[in-house]
């Protein structure tokens, strides 16, 4: 069977060219006559592996060196709560900005450690746009300053860092790292949950500056504490072997796709095809702010939601799997990751163009 252009938000497509290379390392990694699910994590080989993938991925961000990178597992829903367990700091409050699904999950599990501000909310227009800095109400008692790069279900990112000058700016960037550089050290952390634009579900990715480890009061428990992980290079426990290796082998194709200036460009002219298309008709929309759309991910609407089981059904019949809008907005989403080629845009709007003559 032909692989499927899957539009899937998460887990979502990997490159092919990955799963190949998996594939012929399945049963012998590079003659260690082991599959590297079946090996010790301590032993030579995948320390190798573990080693080579954090400095690929500090290759590809630039992650200067007073940052620690963590291979964590519990996805990026365990930071919800590893956030405010470790970076509060003493401190009895914190700053949120509200942008949608996610920033809202953040948010009240944030609410069970300390006295959240929610500084500026997207919430008068149903989470359509990203808020403009100068409208932030931040204070600066507050422990750090939390916001969704990229809101997956919404469509909506932030094209701007934030400045929150000395409150350590966190950010929750699952959908939409790698996607383009991004200046690490203008943030305390970043962290994502793998399975939208690294690798497999399974693995959590923690970039945090090193005088922000070992600071949680009271000290969490040992492994929900950044130090536990930091202090013992993500080995304190079994990592998640197999998903590293795997966000490894991305780490290795995005470098010899040129790195992330070059996925930027790419990224840019597949978002630009689809948008500028949903711009045009009269059949589809888009509710996202013109500046604050996502690169990532691009809900759209039919004028009649009726034919929405239709335009599913004729876009598997191409081929295309995955484009259901998330339960809670309806519609249709498409996912356009790292790994969805130009080509499959094209052929979804093709497709779009087809159904609208049809429908329109
Ligand atoms: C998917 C997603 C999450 C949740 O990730 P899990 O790994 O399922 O915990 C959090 N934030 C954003 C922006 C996401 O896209």
């Amino acid at each position: 069977m032909a692989r499927a252009i899957n539009f899937s938000a998460g887990p979502a497509a990997l490159p092919e060219d990955v799963l190949k290379e998996a594939a012929a390392e399945m049963l012998d990694w590079h003659g260690s006559g082991q599959s590297v699910m079946e090996m010790s994590h301590r032993g030579k080989e995948f320390m190798s592996i573990a080693a080579a993938a954090e400095a690929d991925l500090r290759e590809l961000l630039a992650i200067p060196a007073n940052y620690k990178v963590l291979f964590l597992q519990g996805g990026a829903t365990l930071q919800f709560e590893m956030i405010p367990m470790n970076l509060l700091a003493g401190k009895t409050s914190a700053d949120y900005v509200h942008t949608g699904e996610w920033a809202k999950k953040a948010i009240k599990e944030a609410k069970t450690f300390c006295q959240v501000n929610t500084v500026a909310s997207a919430e008068d227009q149903k989470f359509t746009y990203a808020p403009a800095q100068a409208d932030w109400k931040l204070n600066s008692d507050a422990a750090y300053v939390h916001y969704t790069a990229n809101e997956t279900i919404g469509g909506v990112e932030f094209q701007w860092v934030p400045n929150t000058g000395n409150v350590p700016l966190i950010c929750d960037m699952s959908s939409n790292i790698l996607s383009r550089p991004v200046d690490v050290s203008k943030y305390g952390m970043i962290y994502a949950g793998a399975q939208k634009n690294i690798g497999p579900a399974g693995l959590t990715i923690v970039i945090v500056r090193e005088d922000l480890i070992g600071k949680g009061s009271p000290t969490p428990p040992t492994m929900l504490d950044y130090k536990t992980h930091a202090e013992n290079e993500s080995m304190y426990n079994t990592p998640p072997t197999y998903g590293i290796y795997i966000a490894g082998l991305v780490f290795k194709w995005l470098k010899k796709q040129g790195g992330l200036a070059a996925m930027e460009k790419r990224n840019i002219e597949k978002a630009a095809v689809l948008y500028d298309y949903l711009d045009q008709s009269s059949f589809f929309q888009n509710p996202v702010r013109k500046q604050d759309r996502s690169r990532m991910n691009v809900p759209f609407t039919l004028k009649n939601a009726e034919l929405d089981e239709e335009f599913l059904k004729g876009a598997k019949a191409r081929g295309m799997v995955q484009l259901k809008g998330h339960r809670s907005v309806g519609g249709m989403r498409a996912s356009i990751y790292n790994a969805m080629s130009l080509e499959g845009v094209k052929t979804l709007v093709d497709y779009m163009k087809e159904f609208e003559k049809n429908h329109g």
